[in-house]
């Protein structure tokens, strides 16, 4: 494949914007090479600028669990937009997409709308603080939560791939109330909890991890962390950003049968639009402004496209639950293919996967935490991207991101999948 057009945009984009890219992952930092610059996409696959055609295990990282332009939710942003853009007063489709959400989700009364999920974080480690009146949080290693200043410490994925966990401008004063633990490992958090007594307002976990990989947390570790939340007056936040509306209806507190105190949105609630939310009982929610003290407003926040897309998209899943089986089904059939094709080469690795997340590890131990995934050979993750974007498959460009499959995705994609996959040079 050439991508001669690619870099001559990339080239020119570097000019005029910081490392060429609106957000660092998509820069190829990790992989090496010049990124792909898109034209258009539908159903599974992406066109680029040089024609290439690729098939998609991105999916703008979560949030087109349908395909790409899914006719729908296209028509109706189209529709809304021709009724003008933004008013910054009520609309009743905030309301729609309000009552849905809380019809699909256990556990929660009420929900707020934001512009992203870094947002989304923010705002519920913000309501978190203001319910307790305590200062701390607890975060896992390789959790990404977005790019607010509390969540920089060791935040996965982008964060990690460009070995800046703690990113400058991030205050001494704003990360001494980051406790950082490790993922499936209850008896830190417990030291942390003992250590800080009375002191911590919220403990916030990707509920199954995609920003070290996919990583699924033990049973163990999640009634148990669950269960000291409860014990210690301690608020329990799924940040279910990319969970959420994609292992199920109900995100990872069904998949996972425990329930959360807070829940924090992104991704597929937007449908491909700008779109966090964060959502709790009404008894916490009741705290946010203007209901109560704790403070939290976005301009375009609740914005008409966003929520006709965002209600779209839910109208879909609730509608057609059977997604989620089709999705996981096709996760599996992939994850089998990799296993035959992967086998054979002589080199460890590991797959791990949960619903319609998978991701690919070259590494001998089993991936549960930061540290055993940050053990993966990069050299290979590296040799088996390339390999794979050569073929046209268009895997996410780091070792440290979950692929995510959209139900576009046939079974013959799979196959050319795993196919191109047999071809790879890992050595
Ligand atoms: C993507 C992501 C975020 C940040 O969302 P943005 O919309 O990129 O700000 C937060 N948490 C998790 C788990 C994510 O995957």
């Amino acid at each position: 494949m050439i991508y001669k057009r690619s870099s001559a945009l990339f080239a020119e984009a570097q000019q005029y914007i910081p490392g060429g890219v609106n957000s660092p992952v998509r820069a190829f930092k990790a992989v090496g090479g010049d990124p792909i610059f898109v034209k258009e996409a539908k159903g599974a696959y992406l066109y680029d600028e040089d024609g290439n055609k690729l098939i998609d295990y991105i999916a703008s990282w979560g949030p087109l669990i349908l395909g790409h332009a899914y006719e729908p939710v296209i028509k109706a942003v189209i529709d809304k937009a021709k009724k003008g853009t933004s008013f910054g007063m009520p609309t009743e489709i905030e309301t729609d997409l309000a009552k849905l959400a809380v019809s699909m989700v256990p556990n929660i009364d009420k929900i707020r709308f934001v512009n992203s999920g870094t947002e989304a974080c923010m705002s519920a480690v913000r309501l978190a603080r203001g319910y307790t009146g305590k200062d701390k949080i607890i975060k896992f290693a390789g959790c990404y939560h977005g790019h607010s200043d509390s969540f920089l410490i060791q935040a996965g994925s982008g964060a990690v791939t460009f070995g800046s966990p703690n990113s400058p401008g991030v205050t001494q004063g704003t990360a001494k109330d980051t406790l950082l633990a490790k993922y499936n490992d209850l008896a830190d958090v417990q030291g942390l909890v003992n250590a800080n007594k009375g002191e911590i307002a919220a403990i916030i976990i990707e509920p199954v991890a995609g920003n070290m990989g996919c990583i699924i947390p033990t049973k163990e570790f999640m009634t148990g962390l669950k269960k000291l939340c409860a014990d210690q007056g301690i608020l329990l936040i799924f940040d279910e950003v990319m969970t959420g509306f994609r292992l199920g209806k109900g995100g990872a507190q069904e998949a996972l049968a425990i329930d959360a105190d807070i829940l924090c949105f992104g991704k597929v609630i937007g449908g491909g639009l700008p779109v966090g939310a964060f959502a709790a009982r009404a008894e916490i929610m009741s705290h946010l402004a203007p209901e109560g003290l704790v403070y939290q407003a976005g301009t375009l926040s609740g914005n008409p496209l966003a929520m006709a897309a965002g209600l779209a998209m839910l109208t879909e899943l609730n509608d057609r639950p059977e997604v989620f089986e089709s999705l996981a089904n096709k996760t599996e059939y992939l994850h089998k293919g990799f296993d035959t094709v992967l086998q054979e080469k002589g080199i460890p690795y590991q797959i791990n996967r949960f619903g319609s997340m998978i991701s690919v590890h070259f590494t001998e131990e089993p991936v549960i935490d930061f540290e055993s995934s940050a053990k993966g050979n990069n050299n290979s993750f590296k040799k088996y991207f390339h390999g794979m974007l050569q073929q046209g498959i268009y895997l996410p460009p780091s070792a440290f991101e979950s692929y995510f499959l959209n139900d576009a995705l046939s079974y013959e994609d799979l196959d050319k999948t795993i196919e191109a996959a047999s071809k790879v040079e890992l050595n």
